[in-house]
């Protein structure tokens, strides 16, 4: 088997499942396109830490990280099993790196996790762990820590992260799923598309200074720095290829980009 690409996808509002929207074929899909890889290593925007960490559970819980949605979400689990061995070799490579990483033998997968899984591996055979995100750390770390993991597609690991190419969720609610992509928010995805398969890795990682509206379309960044560990995993000077592009609320880009 040939490696698998690392990608980034964009999860979108935790009903996306539920819902009717290209994006959610394009998840449904996903598994079919890259086939069934050994493990996953799923990078979510929804597991914040000081440093990095990495699950050892052997039996990740399904963590329903959202509150005030409907109940048909809160009966959705995805029992894949965990990959604790994998979990240990991310966090070797990490050390050999130079950048810490804790063993965390609880944290389950949230739903940054489970839900475009659920959609793309619907059996959750594949083993899987989650790895946590550092906002306090920014977007250069999150390249490092992608670099960091690039062996691990030569181990048939699928290197998943899962946010958001545009995230602003104070701006969130004010259209219809099926809206068209607001201005400021289609002009940030057109510029990161294009810096994205350009391979251009430190303008992406400088987005606040180089795009249009970076700040504005991710207020914070958590949402934005999976696809930094996505870019860094495909290997120096990567250029994506996007594999989706779609909007939902308006203001929320669904866009998915493989490396490698
Ligand atoms: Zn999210």
């Amino acid at each position: 088997m040939s490696a698998p690409p690392s990608v980034f996808v964009s999860h979108g509002a935790p009903t996306l499942i539920l819902e009717r929207a290209p994006a959610r074929d394009f998840l449904a899909g996903l598994g079919a396109t890259l086939g069934r890889p050994e493990a996953i290593l799923c990078v979510s925007a929804h597991w914040e830490t000081a440093e990095p960490a990495v699950s050892t559970a052997e039996r990740p819980g399904t963590i329903h990280d959202f509150y005030g949605f409907p109940e048909a979400l809160y009966r959705l689990h995805y029992p894949a099993p965990g990959a604790s061995a994998l979990a240990r070799r991310a966090a070797g490579l990490l050390a050999g790196a130079g950048l810490g990483c804790a063993l965390d033998p609880d944290r389950g997968l949230d739903h940054g996790a489970w839900a475009p899984l659920m959609l793309a591996y619907p059996d959750a055979r594949v083993p899987t762990t989650q790895l946590s995100v550092q906002p306090g750390l920014g977007a250069a770390h999150h390249l490092a820590l992608g670099r960091a993991l690039a062996p691990l597609r030569d181990e048939g690991v699928l290197v998943l992260a899962s946010g958001g190419a545009t995230h602003n969720l104070g701006e969130f609610g004010r259209h219809p799923i099926g809206a068209p992509p607001v201005e400021y928010a289609r002009a940030f995805d057109d510029w990161l598309a294009e810096a994205v398969e350009a391979g251009r890795a430190g303008d992406v990682a400088d987005y606040r200074n180089r795009a249009p509206h970076g700040a504005r379309n991710h207020p914070s960044e958590e949402h934005f720095l999976p696809l930094l560990v996505a870019m860094g995993a495909g290997g120096p000077g990567a250029k994506g290829r996007r594999l989706h592009a779609s909007f939902t609320y308006g203001v929320l880009s669904m866009a998915a980009f493989a490396f490698g």
